[in-house]
Formats: C-alpha cells, sequence, structure tokens
C-alpha cells in the first residue's frame, strides 16, 4: 500500500545517532544556489545523511528574515545555544519536500531531517503552511 505523502512528511524513522557534524551555518554563495527561474538550482540534501530534502527547482530563497534556530543536533537533544538566521528556502507547500521531518522545540515547529533526524534545519508556521529551511544548514548535490 502507498503512504500518502502527508504521513511521510509528519514520519521520522527512528536511527542511532551517528557521525557528528557542525550544528550551524556554514557559508554559501548564492551564485551557485539559484537557476533562471530563481529556484534551487541542485538537490538539496542534509548535511549528515544526505537524504533529499527537496528536489530541484522547487523552492525560491527569502532574505532578511531573522529568527532563532537552536544549534543542530541529534535530535534536537541538548540544550545547544541559538544561532540568528536570515537566509532560507521558503515554500507554502509541503508537497515539495522529498523527506522532511518535525518536532517542537521550545514550543516551536522546527523540520528535521527526516532520515537522521538531525536539526532543527527549520521551521514553520503554527498553521503549518509556511515553510522555512535554512540555507547555509544544508548540503547542495548536483545530479
Ligand atoms: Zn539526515
Amino acid at each position: 500500500m502507498q503512504v500518502p505523502l502527508k504521513l511521510q512528511l509528519f514520519a521520522i524513522k527512528p536511527q542511532p545517532a551517528n557521525t557528528p557534524v557542525n550544528g550551524k551555518c556554514e557559508k554559501v554563495n548564492k551564485d551557485d544556489l539559484i537557476n533562471e527561474d530563481d529556484r534551487n538550482l541542485h538537490k538539496i540534501v542534509c548535511r549528515r545523511c544526505k537524504s533529499v530534502i527537496f528536489p530541484e527547482d522547487v523552492v525560491m530563497t527569502v532574505d532578511n528574515q531573522p529568527y532563532q534556530l537552536r544549534v543542530m543536533t541529534h535530535q534536537g537533544k541538548g540544550a545547544p545555544s541559538f544561532e540568528k538566521i536570515s537566509w532560507w528556502w521558503y515554500t507554502e507547500s509541503d508537497m515539495v519536500f522529498d523527506t522532511v521531518g518535525w518536532q517542537t522545540i521550545d514550543k516551536k515547529k522546527v523540520l528535521m531531517c527526516g532520515d537522521c533526524e538531525l536539526g532543527p534545519i527549520g521551521f514553520r508556521s503554527e498553521d503549518n503552511k509556511k515553510f522555512w529551511v535554512a540555507v547555509e544548514r544544508v548540503k547542495y548535490e548536483k545530479s
């Protein structure tokens, strides 16, 4: 039986913590990320497990939208410090995600890698209709 996409979006596979990675933003060059339609040129993947978060050509960036996110850890555990982020991949459709999970941390709905549970990679609005993924907390994979 096919699992509806909605259910996949909200399901997080339990997996043991593996390789530690840098939980903070890592600089990327905007010119390397955007195609002629102003959407993502490459697949957007998890920094740790390379699970695909967005396929190519589905999201646009927004800038100057400051928001505090905890530094990424496995399942968002521990009490890591905050990082102010203002550059995001933004969408109003949960259908464009390939794989993503979510958790509530500090009463905020944050987005996690749907496979290895590294996060938060981003956050979503209270009504679940808007999604922001930090441009500099993910990796890019040329196909
Ligand atoms: Zn992952």
